[in-house]
C-alpha cells in the first residue's frame, strides 16, 4: 500500500481529499463533507469506476425524519418475522423499515455535485494508492493525483483481503412481483419467512410490498458458497403460490451477493489512507447491512474535520464485533442450528429491541436479556471454533 519510491507524475492534479467509489459510502460521505465550510474542506474529487450505476434495493431502520427522508420511497411502519409454525409481527414505531433505491440517491447526489465548485467527479478506475508522510497519491493508469487524505472503499487497494476472517456470503434472487388482485398488506414488511425454506441451511424468504398488489420477493442464503440460480428460483415460485397463488406477473429481478465476515482484530491503518465502506468492515457482518453503518462512520470522519484534527478511521465497538464473530462462526459450522436461534431471537424479544441490537444501539443490559433467551449450546460449540 504505501509507495517505496517516489512516484512519476505525468499530470499534476491536486486535491485536499480524494474519495474512491461513488457508492453508499462515498455518496454520504462526500455529501457530507461538502457540507463543511470552505477553509477546512477545499477540495474534493469523487473517483467512481463506472458511469453506469446498477439500480439495488437500500433499506434500513430509522425515524421517519432524516436526512434522506426525500430519497425514501416506501416505509412499513411493521415488521414480521415468520417459520413453519410461527409468525409474529410489531409494529417497530418510532422506527420504520424504509427503503431506498440505490439510482436515485446515484443521481440525487451526481446532480447536486454538479453545482458545487468544491467537487470534482471522474471517471476511472483507481490502480494504486500510497501515502508518503502527509502526501497521499492515486495512480489511475500513468496519472498521479496528490492528495491530504485518500478514503477508499476498494478493499484490493488496501490489500484489506488478506485482513478479512473466515466468513459466509449472503446471497439471494429477488423477484419484483405483481398481482391483479390485492394480496399483501403493504404496511408490512417481512423481514425472514423460513417457512418453506430448505432444511439444513440458513434460507429464507424477504418480502417488501410496496403496495397490496406489488412487493419484491427475496430467496436468501447465508452460506458458504452460492447455490445454483435454479434453487433460487424454485424457492421464490413455491413461496409465492403457497402465499398468495399463481396470478402473478414478474416485474424485474434484484440479485445480490454480500460479504458477511468480518476484518480481523479490528485493524484498520493509521496513514492517511482510510477505507471507508466494505473496505472499512462497514458492512455489518451478521446481516449485510451497511446503508446505516456508512452513514455514521461518515459522521465520524465529518467530526474530526469539523474539530480540524487528524483524520482517524473510526473503530467499530469490540463487544458487537464479538457477537458478529459468533453468528459467523455458527454460520459457516452449524448452519443447520441458525434458524432455531433466530426463531428464539424474535419468539422471546420484541422485534424493536432486536432492530436496536442489530443495529448496534442497544446496552449491555439489554444484550445479556437477548443472550439469555437464546439456546447457549450453540454459542458455547462457537468458541471451541475460534
Ligand atoms: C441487490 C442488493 C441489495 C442490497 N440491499 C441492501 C440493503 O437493503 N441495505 C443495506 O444496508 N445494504 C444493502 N446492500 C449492500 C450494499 O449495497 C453495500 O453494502 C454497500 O453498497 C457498500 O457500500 P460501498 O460504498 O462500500 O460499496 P458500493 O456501494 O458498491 O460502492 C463502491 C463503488 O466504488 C467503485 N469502485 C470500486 N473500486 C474502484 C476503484 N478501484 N476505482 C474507482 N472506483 C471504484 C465501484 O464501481 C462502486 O460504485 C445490497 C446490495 C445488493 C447488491
Amino acid at each position: 500500500m504505501t509507495g517505496a519510491s517516489a512516484p512519476v507524475f505525468y499530470m499534476h492534479n491536486n486535491f485536499q481529499y480524494v474519495i474512491i467509489g461513488a457508492g453508499s459510502a462515498g455518496l454520504q460521505l462526500a455529501s457530507l463533507l461538502l457540507k463543511a465550510p470552505k477553509n477546512l474542506v477545499g477540495s474534493i474529487l469523487l473517483l467512481e469506476k463506472s458511469p453506469v450505476h446498477e439500480n439495488k434495493t437500500w433499506c434500513f431502520w430509522d425515524s421517519i425524519e432524516h436526512k434522506y427522508t426525500g430519497l425514501v420511497k416506501k416505509t412499513w411502519g411493521s415488521t414480521q418475522f415468520s417459520a413453519a409454525g410461527f409468525s409474529k409481527s410489531e409494529n417497530t414505531g418510532p422506527v420504520v423499515y424504509q427503503y431506498v433505491e440505490s439510482g436515485d440517491f446515484y443521481d440525487f447526489y451526481m446532480e447536486s455535485f454538479k453545482s458545487q465548485e468544491r467537487i470534482t467527479v471522474r471517471y476511472g478506475v483507481a490502480d494504486r494508492v500510497s501515502c508518503e508522510g502527509e502526501q497521499c497519491f492515486v495512480m489511475l493508469g500513468d496519472e498521479t493525483i496528490c492528495c491530504e487524505y485518500i478514503f477508499c472503499t476498494d478493499p484490493t487497494l488496501l490489500n484489506r483481503n488478506d485482513e478479512v476472517s473466515d466468513g459466509v456470503l449472503q446471497s439471494f434472487l429477488g423477484w419484483q412481483v405483481t398481482f391483479e388482485s390485492p394480496v399483501f398488506n403493504a404496511d408490512c414488511a417481512t423481514m425472514m419467512d423460513f417457512e418453506h425454506s430448505i432444511a439444513g441451511e440458513t434460507n429464507f424468504m424477504y418480502v417488501l410490498p410496496f403496495s397490496p398488489y406489488e412487493a419484491l420477493v427475496e430467496c436468501t442464503f447465508f452460506a458458504e458458497s452460492v447455490k445454483d440460480e435454479a434453487i433460487y428460483k424454485r424457492q421464490i415460485e413455491t413461496y409465492i403460490t403457497k402465499k398468495y397463488g399463481q396470478d402473478y406477473q414478474l416485474v424485474r429481478e434484484e440479485r445480490g451477493l454480500i460479504p458477511m465476515r468480518l476484518l480481523r482484530d479490528n485493524q484498520l491503518p493509521v496513514n492517511r489512507i482510510i477505507p471507508i465502506g466494505l473496505a472499512a468492515g462497514c458492512i455489518k457482518a451478521s446481516t449485510g447491512y451497511s446503508f446505516t453503518r456508512n452513514r455514521r462512520y461518515a459522521k465520524h470522519i465529518y467530526q474530526q474535520v469539523l474539530e480540524e484534527k487528524e483524520i482517524t478511521a473510526p473503530k467499530w465497538k469490540k463487544r458487537f464485533l464479538f457477537y458478529d464473530s459468533l453468528f459467523i462462526s455458527i454460520l459457516k459450522h452449524q448452519p443447520g442450528v441458525m434458524q432455531k436461534i433466530l426463531v428464539q431471537l424474535f419468539r422471546k424479544n420484541k422485534i424493536s429491541l432486536v432492530l436496536k441490537f442489530l443495529d448496534e444501539d442497544t446496552n449491555i443490559f439489554e444484550e445479556a436479556i437477548i443472550f439469555s433467551t437464546l439456546p447457549k449450546w450453540p454459542f458455547l460449540k462457537s468458541l471451541l471454533f475460534r
